[in-house]
């Protein structure tokens, strides 16, 4: 049995296409418009915003006779006021590998404005087992060694179950597919597995908020941690208003614009 802890992968974001952005801004009547935005993501937030209310520059709305400068005053008033839809045009695709189906099965509960693709475990065979050990078990002797023995007498049993099928000699791909499938039921749900996950940003607020939270479970709490550290450091216009508390020695992210 191997000791795992999830890996956060940020392999994808919203890039802007400059051709494109430049037309709509001549359009529009504001070619000569420029953000200090840090980050794709952040730029195309506030163009979304900006064009609600023709905020570009000050006198192209008759109604706006002042407007903030710079991505970070912008956006941090699109959090104060809540106007969350905003945030929805940025999307960010992570991998989280070493998650067990503890995490996976919390994490699919969240819908709205994310995609899912999950290792096959019908597909994958488990020949070795991999876990994240808990902060309670990991802290009592005899609490680990029960844990450790259960994870590698149920990697025996996937070994023994392989063997007794013989599905290393098996040469159809289906029924490779229905024993894999049938041998998983006796995996332990903390096995540790592989999940890509993609979100727009104000769905990933709402998923930090509420799975940083102390009444969350740890292994997720250590997930999201890993994630808010570093959407914080490459967005941090869109996070801004976040503060992170230590508690069980996990950070709990919070703000005073929830729900965005
Ligand atoms: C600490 C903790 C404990 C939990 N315990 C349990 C438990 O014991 N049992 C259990 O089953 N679940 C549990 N959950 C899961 C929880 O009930 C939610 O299913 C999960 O957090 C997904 O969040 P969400 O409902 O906000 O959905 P998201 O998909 O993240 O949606 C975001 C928001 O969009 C809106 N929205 C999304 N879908 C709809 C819709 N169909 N209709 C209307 N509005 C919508 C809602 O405002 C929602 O809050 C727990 C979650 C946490 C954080």
């Amino acid at each position: 049995m191997k000791i795992v802890e999830p890996s956060v992968f940020l392999v994808g974001e919203t890039r802007v296409h400059e051709p494109g952005l430049q037309a709509y801004l001549a359009h529009v009547g504001a070619p000569d418009w420029q953000t200090d935005a840090p980050s794709d993501c952040e730029r195309i937030s506030e163009v979304m915003g900006r064009l609600c209310y023709r905020s570009f520059e000050p006198g192209m709305n008759p109604n706006v006779t002042r407007v903030r400068q710079g991505s970070g005053p912008y956006l941090e008033n699109i959090l104060k006021v809540g106007h969350g839809s905003v945030l929805e045009h940025a999307w960010l695709n992570f991998i989280f590998a070493d998650v067990s189906r503890v995490v996976t099965h919390e994490l699919v509960r969240h819908r709205a404005g994310t995609a899912v693709s999950q290792e096959s475990l019908r597909f994958v065979r488990l020949d070795a087992l991999s876990a994240y050990v808990p902060m309670h078990i990991r802290e009592s002797e005899e609490g680990m060694e029960v844990f450790v023995r259960t994870v590698e007498q149920l990697e025996e049993v996937q070994q023994s179950l392989a063997k007794l099928f013989a599905i290393g000699d098996e040469e159809r791909f289906s029924e490779k597919k229905k024993l894999t499938s049938a041998f998983r039921r006796v995996a332990p749900i903390g096995v540790a597995t592989t999940i890509g996950w993609s979100c727009n940003i104000r769905a990933l607020r709402h998923v930090i908020e509420s799975r940083t939270d102390p009444h969350a479970e740890e292994e997720i709490r250590l997930l999201f941690g890993k994630v808010y550290e570093l959407v914080r450091g490459r967005y941090p216009n869109l996070f801004s208003d976040y503060e992170a508390e230590m508690v069980d020695g996990l950070p709990w992210v919070r703000t005073g614009c929830r729900k965005v």
